[in-house]
């Protein structure tokens, strides 16, 4: 569209003075909004044809075993290499309908506990056997949000402890208050990360060690969409950890988010 959009800033000087900045950044806005769509749009065109190779690819899996050992292995790779693909295109495109599509659209109470309960049993097989994974719910109140978002971000964070953190580790899925506000969390006791990278986590791409994440299946967007989906329900991520120490990520909810669970709900549950 062609309007301008203008910045403003005001500065504080002693008790009395004021200076009012304002800066015209509607080329910058623009620029910005045709990354987006191109994104967009790149991602929606690349779907497709992954879908026709992963479907040729598997049916010439199913007769891997009647071809030459060396000719089975490259298929093999193409499949591996295929599916990473097709995670990479999916992230992409649910980071940018985060940040193209209206939010608060899908919005309604979501009860967390069985949230949390359904992501660990994905979790669960991912592990397959290799990490204790638990739920501690000390929180009644219900969340209100898109539970399909909030099912992304929270599962982003525990698949990370489960590629991250090194077998035989604790995962704990956490719902509990934290004065008026509440924290959904995702510790692990694993290997931890330096502190230095903390700040930069959440950046599309950023990765504390590259080969090794890729290794593990991981696009390097999981951060970045956690931090999206928390924007859109006006909480945060904190993020704590150190080496050898494990890794703690605490979403932070504010006290408008949350609602009572009704009489309903509650007796149904019990
Ligand atoms: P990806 O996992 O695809 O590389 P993410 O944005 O999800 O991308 O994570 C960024 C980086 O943060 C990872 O590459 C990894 O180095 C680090 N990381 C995330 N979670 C953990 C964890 N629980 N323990 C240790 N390192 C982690």
């Amino acid at each position: 569209d062609e309007r301008q959009v203008l910045q403003f800033q005001i500065t504080l000087y002693g008790d009395d003075e004021r200076l009012l900045m304002a800066r015209d950044i509607t080329r910058l806005h623009r620029l910005e909004q045709m990354r987006r769509d191109f994104v967009a749009n790149v991602s929606h065109e690349l779907r497709t044809p992954l879908t026709v190779l992963a479907g040729y690819l598997e049916t010439y899996t199913d007769i891997a075993d009647q071809l030459p050992p060396r000719l089975a292995r490259g298929l093999g790779q193409m499949e591996a290499q295929t599916s990473r693909m097709q995670n990479l295109v999916n992230d992409l495109l649910l980071l940018s309908r985060l940040e193209i599509d209206r939010r608060g659209d899908d919005e309604a109470p979501v009860a967390v506990e069985s949230l949390l309960e359904a992501i660990r049993r994905d979790a669960e097989s991912l592990s397959a056997g290799r990490h204790r994974l638990l739920v501690e719910c000390h929180d009644p109140r219900q969340l209100v949000g898109s539970e399909q978002e909030l099912r992304s971000a929270i599962s982003n964070l525990v698949f990370n402890a489960v590629r991250y953190a090194g077998d035989g580790r604790h995962i704990t899925l956490r719902w509990r208050t934290q004065g008026d506000a509440a924290c959904l969390e995702v510790e692990d006791d694993g290997e931890g990360i330096d502190p230095v990278h903390i700040p930069r986590l959440t950046e599309r791409f950023y990765r504390v060690d590259k080969g090794r994440s890729t290794a593990t299946g991981g696009t390097g967007l999981g951060l970045a969409i956690v931090k999206h989906v928390l924007l859109r329900h006006d909480a945060h991520l904190e993020i704590v950890s150190h080496p050898g120490r494990g890794a703690l990520f605490r979403c932070v909810f504010p006290a408008t988010r949350l609602s009572r669970p009704s009489a309903v709900a509650l007796s149904s549950q019990a």
